[in-house]
Protein backbone atom coordinates (compact mmCIF):
# COMPACT_ATOMS: atom_id res chain seq x y z
CA UNK A 1 0.00 0.00 0.00
CA UNK A 2 1.35 3.63 -0.95
CA UNK A 3 1.74 6.28 1.32
CA UNK A 4 -1.40 8.07 -0.42
CA UNK A 5 -3.12 4.94 0.22
CA UNK A 6 -2.29 4.32 3.63
CA UNK A 7 -3.12 7.87 4.81
CA UNK A 8 -6.75 7.32 2.93
CA UNK A 9 -7.71 4.70 4.55
CA UNK A 10 -6.30 5.86 8.25
CA UNK A 11 -8.81 9.14 6.80
CA UNK A 12 -11.64 6.62 6.01
CA UNK A 13 -11.24 4.70 9.13
CA UNK A 14 -11.31 7.71 11.64
CA UNK A 15 -14.56 8.86 9.40
CA UNK A 16 -16.31 5.43 10.65
CA UNK A 17 -15.28 5.77 13.77
CA UNK A 18 -16.93 9.37 14.33
CA UNK A 19 -20.25 7.76 12.60
CA UNK A 20 -19.48 4.63 14.80
CA UNK A 21 -18.93 7.54 18.14
CA UNK A 22 -22.12 9.81 17.31
CA UNK A 23 -24.06 6.37 16.68
CA UNK A 24 -23.73 4.94 20.14
CA UNK A 25 -23.63 8.18 21.90
CA UNK A 26 -27.30 8.55 20.60
CA UNK A 27 -28.47 6.43 23.30
CA UNK A 28 -28.19 6.09 26.92
CA UNK A 29 -31.00 2.62 26.83
CA UNK A 30 -28.76 -0.32 27.98
CA UNK A 31 -30.97 -2.46 25.29
CA UNK A 32 -30.36 -0.27 22.09
CA UNK A 33 -27.11 0.44 23.38
CA UNK A 34 -25.91 -3.42 23.11
CA UNK A 35 -27.88 -3.82 19.65
CA UNK A 36 -26.10 -0.96 18.49
CA UNK A 37 -22.57 -2.57 19.14
CA UNK A 38 -23.61 -5.77 18.08
CA UNK A 39 -24.37 -4.51 14.83
CA UNK A 40 -21.84 -2.27 14.67
CA UNK A 41 -19.16 -5.20 14.67
CA UNK A 42 -21.57 -6.86 12.12
CA UNK A 43 -21.04 -4.21 9.69
CA UNK A 44 -17.44 -2.98 10.66
CA UNK A 45 -15.41 -5.67 11.39
CA UNK A 46 -16.93 -8.48 9.20
CA UNK A 47 -18.10 -10.89 11.37
CA UNK A 48 -20.81 -13.58 12.04
CA UNK A 49 -20.88 -13.72 15.38
CA UNK A 50 -21.00 -10.99 17.92
CA UNK A 51 -21.61 -10.81 21.80
CA UNK A 52 -21.26 -8.13 24.45
CA UNK A 53 -20.64 -9.31 28.04
CA UNK A 54 -22.02 -6.45 30.70
CA UNK A 55 -22.98 -5.93 34.04
CA UNK A 56 -25.63 -7.78 34.99
CA UNK A 57 -27.38 -4.89 36.98
CA UNK A 58 -26.45 -1.47 37.87
CA UNK A 59 -25.35 -2.80 41.46
CA UNK A 60 -23.81 -5.91 40.36
CA UNK A 61 -20.60 -6.24 39.50
CA UNK A 62 -20.47 -9.59 37.78
CA UNK A 63 -20.51 -9.39 33.74
CA UNK A 64 -22.77 -11.85 32.31
CA UNK A 65 -23.27 -12.16 28.10
CA UNK A 66 -26.36 -10.51 26.99
CA UNK A 67 -28.84 -11.93 25.72
CA UNK A 68 -28.91 -10.31 22.77
CA UNK A 69 -25.85 -12.21 20.90
CA UNK A 70 -25.95 -12.60 17.20
CA UNK A 71 -24.91 -15.74 15.55
CA UNK A 72 -23.20 -17.75 18.52
CA UNK A 73 -25.10 -21.19 19.06
CA UNK A 74 -24.91 -21.60 22.90
CA UNK A 75 -26.00 -23.92 25.50
CA UNK A 76 -29.03 -22.09 27.16
CA UNK A 77 -28.63 -23.88 30.26
CA UNK A 78 -25.49 -22.77 30.98
CA UNK A 79 -25.04 -18.96 32.59
CA UNK A 80 -22.30 -17.31 30.59
CA UNK A 81 -20.77 -15.13 33.26
CA UNK A 82 -17.49 -13.74 34.65
CA UNK A 83 -17.08 -13.41 38.31
CA UNK A 84 -15.98 -9.86 39.74
CA UNK A 85 -12.55 -11.32 41.00
CA UNK A 86 -11.49 -13.44 37.88
CA UNK A 87 -8.20 -12.71 36.55
CA UNK A 88 -9.53 -12.39 33.15
CA UNK A 89 -10.80 -9.01 34.11
CA UNK A 90 -7.85 -7.46 35.90
CA UNK A 91 -5.40 -8.50 33.05
CA UNK A 92 -7.90 -6.70 30.71
CA UNK A 93 -7.91 -3.64 32.99
CA UNK A 94 -4.09 -3.77 32.98
CA UNK A 95 -3.14 -4.65 29.49
CA UNK A 96 -6.15 -4.02 27.07
CA UNK A 97 -5.84 -4.97 23.95
CA UNK A 98 -7.72 -6.30 21.16
CA UNK A 99 -6.73 -10.50 21.74
CA UNK A 100 -7.64 -13.68 20.10
CA UNK A 101 -8.59 -16.67 22.36
CA UNK A 102 -4.79 -18.13 21.61
CA UNK A 103 -3.63 -14.76 23.00
CA UNK A 104 -5.79 -14.67 26.21
CA UNK A 105 -5.30 -18.21 27.20
CA UNK A 106 -1.29 -17.46 26.66
CA UNK A 107 -1.61 -14.27 28.86
CA UNK A 108 -3.36 -15.65 32.12
CA UNK A 109 -2.03 -17.81 34.28
CA UNK A 110 -2.36 -21.42 33.72
CA UNK A 111 -4.70 -22.10 37.26
CA UNK A 112 -7.33 -19.48 35.91
CA UNK A 113 -10.47 -20.53 36.78
CA UNK A 114 -12.87 -21.10 33.52
CA UNK A 115 -15.72 -18.69 33.25
CA UNK A 116 -18.64 -17.41 30.82
CA UNK A 117 -15.96 -16.27 28.32
CA UNK A 118 -13.98 -19.50 28.32
CA UNK A 119 -16.74 -21.79 27.25
CA UNK A 120 -17.56 -19.82 24.12
CA UNK A 121 -16.34 -20.64 20.75
CA UNK A 122 -14.78 -16.90 20.19
CA UNK A 123 -12.01 -15.70 17.81
CA UNK A 124 -11.46 -12.33 19.50
CA UNK A 125 -12.23 -10.23 22.48
CA UNK A 126 -12.25 -6.54 23.04
CA UNK A 127 -12.21 -5.18 26.25
CA UNK A 128 -14.47 -1.96 27.27
CA UNK A 129 -12.22 0.06 29.57
CA UNK A 130 -13.27 2.89 30.51
CA UNK A 131 -12.97 5.10 33.75
CA UNK A 132 -10.06 2.89 34.90
CA UNK A 133 -12.30 0.02 34.83
CA UNK A 134 -13.66 -2.84 32.45
CA UNK A 135 -17.14 -2.04 31.26
CA UNK A 136 -18.01 -4.91 29.58
CA UNK A 137 -16.22 -7.30 26.93
CA UNK A 138 -17.29 -7.69 23.26
CA UNK A 139 -16.47 -11.16 21.66
CA UNK A 140 -16.25 -11.84 18.42
CA UNK A 141 -16.51 -15.39 16.15
CA UNK A 142 -16.58 -15.79 12.73
CA UNK A 143 -15.96 -13.70 10.43
CA UNK A 144 -17.78 -13.39 6.85
CA UNK A 145 -14.96 -14.79 4.70
CA UNK A 146 -13.63 -17.34 7.73
CA UNK A 147 -10.70 -15.27 7.49
CA UNK A 148 -8.19 -14.44 10.60
CA UNK A 149 -8.77 -10.47 11.88
CA UNK A 150 -4.97 -8.67 10.92
CA UNK A 151 -3.25 -6.50 13.26
CA UNK A 152 -4.87 -3.09 11.76
CA UNK A 153 -8.66 -4.72 12.00
CA UNK A 154 -7.72 -5.75 15.49
CA UNK A 155 -6.42 -1.94 16.34
CA UNK A 156 -9.50 -0.84 13.97
CA UNK A 157 -11.86 -3.37 17.15
CA UNK A 158 -9.87 -1.92 19.65
CA UNK A 159 -11.06 1.48 19.15
CA UNK A 160 -14.67 0.59 18.55
CA UNK A 161 -13.92 -0.87 21.88
CA UNK A 162 -12.79 2.47 23.31
CA UNK A 163 -15.61 4.20 21.89
CA UNK A 164 -18.42 1.19 22.93
CA UNK A 165 -16.89 1.51 26.78
CA UNK A 166 -17.71 5.26 27.19
CA UNK A 167 -21.27 4.70 25.84
CA UNK A 168 -21.67 1.37 27.82
CA UNK A 169 -20.84 3.33 31.14
CA UNK A 170 -23.08 6.16 30.27
CA UNK A 171 -25.47 3.86 30.25
CA UNK A 172 -24.92 2.62 33.29
CA UNK A 173 -24.91 5.80 34.96
CA UNK A 174 -27.76 6.70 33.57
CA UNK A 175 -29.46 3.26 34.14
CA UNK A 176 -28.13 3.88 37.87
CA UNK A 177 -29.79 7.06 38.21
CA UNK A 178 -33.18 6.12 36.69
CA UNK A 179 -33.96 2.78 38.49
CA UNK A 180 -36.57 2.42 41.18
CA UNK A 181 -34.49 1.33 43.96
CA UNK A 182 -37.65 -1.22 45.37
CA UNK A 183 -38.40 -3.20 42.21
CA UNK A 184 -35.81 -2.37 40.00
CA UNK A 185 -38.09 -1.89 37.17
CA UNK A 186 -37.22 1.84 35.77
CA UNK A 187 -38.83 5.00 36.86
CA UNK A 188 -41.84 6.67 35.65
CA UNK A 189 -39.92 10.08 34.02
CA UNK A 190 -37.86 7.33 31.84
CA UNK A 191 -41.19 6.16 30.29
CA UNK A 192 -42.83 8.97 29.43
CA UNK A 193 -39.84 10.48 27.44
CA UNK A 194 -39.11 7.68 26.06
CA UNK A 195 -43.31 8.19 25.58
CA UNK A 196 -42.96 11.16 24.02
CA UNK A 197 -40.11 10.11 21.54
CA UNK A 198 -42.56 7.36 20.43
CA UNK A 199 -45.11 9.57 19.56
CA UNK A 200 -42.79 11.76 17.50
CA UNK A 201 -41.71 8.74 15.34
CA UNK A 202 -45.09 7.03 15.13
CA UNK A 203 -46.23 5.64 11.76
CA UNK A 204 -42.50 5.51 10.64
CA UNK A 205 -41.60 1.64 9.58
CA UNK A 206 -41.34 0.00 12.80
CA UNK A 207 -43.32 2.63 14.81
CA UNK A 208 -47.11 1.74 13.44
CA UNK A 209 -48.52 1.27 16.75
CA UNK A 210 -47.68 2.17 20.51
CA UNK A 211 -49.32 0.70 23.14
CA UNK A 212 -49.49 1.48 26.69
CA UNK A 213 -50.49 -1.37 30.33
CA UNK A 214 -51.63 0.15 33.01
CA UNK A 215 -51.43 -2.55 36.48
CA UNK A 216 -52.49 -1.84 40.14
CA UNK A 217 -52.39 -4.33 42.67
CA UNK A 218 -55.85 -5.56 43.76
CA UNK A 219 -56.63 -4.42 47.59
CA UNK A 220 -52.76 -4.11 48.40
CA UNK A 221 -53.56 -2.24 51.64
CA UNK A 222 -54.85 -5.61 53.64
CA UNK A 223 -51.83 -7.14 52.25
CA UNK A 224 -49.42 -4.57 54.00
CA UNK A 225 -52.04 -4.15 56.92
CA UNK A 226 -51.67 -8.11 57.60
CA UNK A 227 -48.42 -9.28 56.98
CA UNK A 228 -46.61 -5.73 57.22
CA UNK A 229 -44.86 -3.09 55.06
CA UNK A 230 -41.64 -5.38 54.28
CA UNK A 231 -43.52 -8.39 52.96
CA UNK A 232 -45.73 -6.14 50.98
CA UNK A 233 -42.25 -4.77 49.42
CA UNK A 234 -41.29 -8.04 48.45
CA UNK A 235 -44.48 -9.01 46.61
CA UNK A 236 -43.64 -5.85 44.56
CA UNK A 237 -40.23 -6.88 43.76
CA UNK A 238 -41.68 -9.98 43.16
CA UNK A 239 -44.85 -8.64 40.94
CA UNK A 240 -41.89 -6.08 38.78
CA UNK A 241 -40.32 -9.98 37.62
CA UNK A 242 -43.23 -11.26 36.79
CA UNK A 243 -43.97 -7.97 34.74
CA UNK A 244 -40.42 -7.89 32.95
CA UNK A 245 -40.67 -12.08 32.39
CA UNK A 246 -43.88 -11.25 30.44
CA UNK A 247 -42.34 -8.71 28.15
CA UNK A 248 -39.42 -7.84 25.38
CA UNK A 249 -36.52 -6.19 25.70
CA UNK A 250 -37.37 -3.09 23.39
CA UNK A 251 -40.47 -2.62 26.09
CA UNK A 252 -40.49 -0.62 29.25
CA UNK A 253 -41.84 -1.67 32.72
CA UNK A 254 -41.75 1.77 35.34
CA UNK A 255 -43.03 1.74 38.68
CA UNK A 256 -45.77 4.71 37.89
CA UNK A 257 -46.60 4.86 41.83
CA UNK A 258 -46.83 2.55 45.42
CA UNK A 259 -48.49 -0.59 43.79
CA UNK A 260 -49.08 0.79 39.95
CA UNK A 261 -46.70 -0.35 37.62
CA UNK A 262 -46.77 1.08 33.95
CA UNK A 263 -45.72 -0.59 30.91
CA UNK A 264 -45.02 1.01 27.91
CA UNK A 265 -45.40 -1.48 24.62
CA UNK A 266 -43.88 -0.12 20.98
CA UNK A 267 -45.27 -0.98 17.75
CA UNK A 268 -48.13 -3.35 19.46
CA UNK A 269 -51.46 -2.26 18.15
CA UNK A 270 -54.77 -2.86 21.37
CA UNK A 271 -55.19 -6.51 20.55
CA UNK A 272 -51.21 -7.58 20.90
CA UNK A 273 -50.85 -5.51 24.05
CA UNK A 274 -54.76 -6.86 25.84
CA UNK A 275 -52.49 -10.57 25.00
CA UNK A 276 -49.53 -9.18 27.35
CA UNK A 277 -51.72 -8.17 30.11
CA UNK A 278 -53.88 -11.17 29.73
CA UNK A 279 -50.34 -13.03 30.27
CA UNK A 280 -49.15 -10.72 32.88
CA UNK A 281 -52.38 -11.20 35.00
CA UNK A 282 -52.51 -14.99 34.59
CA UNK A 283 -49.27 -14.84 35.98
CA UNK A 284 -49.48 -13.26 38.67
CA UNK A 285 -52.95 -14.73 39.67
CA UNK A 286 -50.73 -18.50 39.64
CA UNK A 287 -48.05 -17.04 41.80
CA UNK A 288 -47.67 -18.55 44.78
CA UNK A 289 -46.71 -15.88 47.53
CA UNK A 290 -45.65 -17.09 50.63
CA UNK A 291 -45.32 -15.76 54.14
CA UNK A 292 -43.64 -17.85 56.34
CA UNK A 293 -45.28 -20.97 55.98
CA UNK A 294 -48.61 -19.49 54.54
CA UNK A 295 -49.23 -19.61 50.56
CA UNK A 296 -51.44 -16.66 49.48
CA UNK A 297 -52.49 -15.45 46.09
CA UNK A 298 -52.80 -12.10 44.66
CA UNK A 299 -54.08 -10.23 41.50
CA UNK A 300 -53.93 -7.14 39.57
CA UNK A 301 -56.04 -4.98 37.43
CA UNK A 302 -54.87 -3.62 34.20
CA UNK A 303 -56.09 -1.01 31.63
CA UNK A 304 -54.91 -0.99 28.27
CA UNK A 305 -54.81 1.55 25.64
CA UNK A 306 -53.04 2.42 22.28
CA UNK A 307 -52.11 5.91 21.00
CA UNK A 308 -54.26 7.30 19.23
CA UNK A 309 -52.86 10.65 17.99
CA UNK A 310 -56.07 13.12 17.41
CA UNK A 311 -56.97 12.45 21.51
CA UNK A 312 -53.42 11.80 23.00
CA UNK A 313 -51.56 14.71 22.18
CA UNK A 314 -48.93 14.36 25.27
CA UNK A 315 -47.99 11.18 27.32
CA UNK A 316 -50.14 12.08 29.97
CA UNK A 317 -53.46 11.73 27.92
CA UNK A 318 -52.22 8.15 26.89
CA UNK A 319 -51.73 7.60 30.52
CA UNK A 320 -55.25 8.20 31.58
CA UNK A 321 -57.15 6.71 29.29
CA UNK A 322 -54.98 3.50 30.34
CA UNK A 323 -55.65 4.08 33.91
CA UNK A 324 -59.18 5.06 33.50
CA UNK A 325 -59.86 1.26 31.83
CA UNK A 326 -57.65 0.09 34.70
CA UNK A 327 -60.49 1.86 37.31
CA UNK A 328 -62.93 0.34 35.31
CA UNK A 329 -61.21 -3.49 35.39
CA UNK A 330 -61.50 -2.76 39.25
CA UNK A 331 -65.08 -1.38 39.62
CA UNK A 332 -66.11 -4.72 37.00
CA UNK A 333 -64.98 -6.93 39.93
CA UNK A 334 -61.00 -6.76 39.74
CA UNK A 335 -58.11 -8.70 38.40
CA UNK A 336 -59.23 -8.06 34.90
CA UNK A 337 -57.82 -6.43 31.34
CA UNK A 338 -59.83 -3.87 30.12
CA UNK A 339 -58.96 -2.12 27.04
CA UNK A 340 -59.71 2.03 26.73
CA UNK A 341 -63.12 2.62 25.52
CA UNK A 342 -61.60 4.56 22.67
CA UNK A 343 -59.96 1.83 21.51
CA UNK A 344 -62.59 -0.83 21.32
CA UNK A 345 -63.84 -2.19 17.96
CA UNK A 346 -67.12 -0.24 16.77
CA UNK A 347 -69.94 -2.85 17.56
P1 LIG B 1 -57.59 -1.67 45.10
O1 LIG B 1 -56.46 -1.15 44.33
O2 LIG B 1 -57.96 -3.05 44.68
O3 LIG B 1 -58.76 -0.76 45.04
O4 LIG B 1 -57.18 -1.80 46.63
P2 LIG B 1 -55.82 -1.38 47.30
O5 LIG B 1 -55.88 -1.81 48.72
O6 LIG B 1 -54.68 -1.89 46.52
O7 LIG B 1 -55.85 0.18 47.09
P3 LIG B 1 -55.26 1.40 47.84
O8 LIG B 1 -54.92 2.40 46.79
O9 LIG B 1 -56.26 1.84 48.88
O10 LIG B 1 -53.97 0.91 48.56
C1 LIG B 1 -52.73 0.89 47.97
C2 LIG B 1 -51.80 0.47 49.05
O11 LIG B 1 -50.51 0.21 48.52
C3 LIG B 1 -51.56 1.50 50.10
C4 LIG B 1 -50.19 1.26 50.58
O12 LIG B 1 -50.22 0.64 51.83
C5 LIG B 1 -49.60 0.28 49.59
N1 LIG B 1 -48.32 0.70 49.09
C6 LIG B 1 -48.04 1.73 48.26
N2 LIG B 1 -46.72 1.81 48.04
C7 LIG B 1 -46.13 0.80 48.74
C8 LIG B 1 -44.78 0.37 48.93
O13 LIG B 1 -43.82 0.93 48.40
N3 LIG B 1 -44.57 -0.71 49.74
C9 LIG B 1 -45.62 -1.35 50.34
N4 LIG B 1 -45.34 -2.40 51.09
N5 LIG B 1 -46.88 -0.94 50.19
C10 LIG B 1 -47.15 0.11 49.40
MG1 LIG C 1 -53.23 2.12 43.59
MG1 LIG D 1 -54.39 -1.25 44.49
Amino acid sequence: MSRVDELEKENFDLRQLLEISKSLNSTLEYNRLIDSILHTCLAQLRVLQAGVFVRREADHAELILNRDYIGFDLDHSISYTIPPNHPLRQHLIDKPDCYTSEQLHAALPADTPPCGLSRMPYHVVVPLVARSDLQGIIVLGRRIDDSAFTIDERRYALDIGRLAAIAVYNAYLFDRATIDSLTRLKQRHVLEERMLELFKQHGEPGQESLSLLMLDVDYFKPVNDTYGHKFGDEVLRRLAEIVLQHTRPVDIAARYGGEEFIVLLPNLETQKATEVAERIRMAVEKHCFHHGNEELRITVSVGVAEYSPPIDNLPGDLTARADEAMYEAKNNGRNKVVVSRNNRPAK
